[in-house]
């Protein structure tokens, strides 16, 4: 990310104000191929560590720190609303990443931690320069990147939002993300940015995906390499209804990794969540928490009503089963019960369950055992 960096810096930077800016170097896709596609079902759980460094007049809260992560989980495992409203054509191609992200529970020294590092600086835009990622120029030094999802969160000029390494980079001191201050979370940034979605879109970057529009804006001359996202002449800027902006005939917004603002965006394509989990696998393979493996379970013998479920569901099965084991997504238990030959169902209060996917984990009497995904809203 480094080159284009200092591109930008030679450049006016008030010519970004009020507009969704980013700097990313391209990452030429390496397309994943249809043995892939295993890969592509299987959840991953990515452990995460934001390091905030603050200047005295800013302050990110832990509670701001679980929304931002909340809107990361959302996006990523299209549990957003908007996806639901796109036009027919638009939501043909949206598809769950089926990617969770999590604080980091242990730091690389394998002591508790809830993933979070504070630090106040006096230096003006930190974030704008290197030294946002060494303690002993005023930063914070990463943790293991090729462990870790680094964040930092500081201080930038007005109009640039953050910017991301590419999985080039992986495991050098600077692979992670970098977010403006002021767009971090879900309550800091002005209305156009407010639900969270510029990490979505650097995290998008971290992941391998580029911009719809390739390297060159105004031209059509690239695009991000994948063939279900249309090549953008230039970024979207608004919400749609706009001129559209796309080199061909099918119209394409919507998606994260254009500029629009954060209540238009809405969907990933699956090629692009293909590539994000093919650069998981190839690029950045140790950047893993421990995670249970599941296949989402086609039979009709499970139900679980409603699916996202807010205060209780009703799980049902059709044939005989024994044990219902429920999984966070990092693959720990959090409750089981067991089931009589004549049992059918179990309404289930879900008071004292964590909110976020939950992996339910059907045993039949015969050694059967099958899993489905339960959303806790
Ligand atoms: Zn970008």
């Amino acid at each position: 990310m480094r080159p284009i960096f200092l591109l930008l810096m030679s450049l006016p930077l008030g010519m970004f104000a009020q507009q969704r800016h980013c700097v990313h170097k391209e990452f030429v896709p390496e397309l994943a191929t249809q043995n892939e596609s295993l890969i592509y079902r299987s959840t991953k759980v990515i452990p995460v560590v934001i390091h905030i460094v603050s200047n005295q007049h800013v302050h990110v809260s832990n509670l701001q720190v679980y929304a931002q992560i909340a809107a990361l989980n959302r996006d990523f495992n299209r549990e957003g609303e908007e996806w639901r409203r796109l036009p027919s054509a638009l939501q043909e191609l949206a598809t769950d990443a089926n990617i969770t992200f999590e604080l980091a529970k242990h730091d690389p020294d394998g002591k508790p931690t809830i993933g979070i590092n504070q630090k106040v600086t006096s230096r003006n835009n930190i974030g704008l320069y290197d030294d946002i990622f060494y303690q002993d120029k005023g930063g914070i030094d990463a943790w293991d990147t090729q462990r870790y999802l680094n964040i930092w969160v500081a201080e930038m000029p007005e109009g640039l939002l953050g910017y991301a390494s590419s999985p080039e980079d992986v495991g050098t001191p600077t692979d992670g993300v970098v977010i403006n201050i002021d767009y971090f979370g879900t309550s800091r940034a002005e209305a156009s940015y407010q639900l969270g979605r510029t990490l979505v879109h650097e995290v998008g970057h971290y992941l391998g995906l580029s911009h719809p529009w390739g390297s060159i804006q105004q031209e059509c001359e690239e695009d991000d390499g994948l063939e279900d996202t249309h090549a953008l002449a230039a970024p979207h800027y608004e919400c749609p209804p706009f001129e559209d902006n796309t080199c061909d005939t099918m119209p394409f917004y919507w998606n994260f990794m254009d500029y629009t603002p954060d209540c238009c965006m809405a969907l990933f394509t699956h090629q692009q969540v293909l590539l994000m989990h093919h650069v998981l696998e190839q690029y950045r393979p140790l950047l893993r928490v421990s995670s249970i493996r599941y296949e989402e379970d086609t039979t009709e013998y499970l139900m679980l009503t409603p699916n996202p479920a807010i205060s209780a569901v009703l799980i049902s099965w059709a044939k005989e089963v024994n044990l219902i084991e429920f999984y966070t997504i990092s693959g720990r238990r959090i409750d089981f019960f067991r089931a009589t030959s004549n049992e059918r169902y179990k309404n289930l209060c879900l008071d004292h369950y964590p909110k976020g996917v939950l992996i339910v984990v059907f045993h039949t009497e015969n050694g059967e055992k099958n899993t489905k995904r339960l959303i806790h809203l």
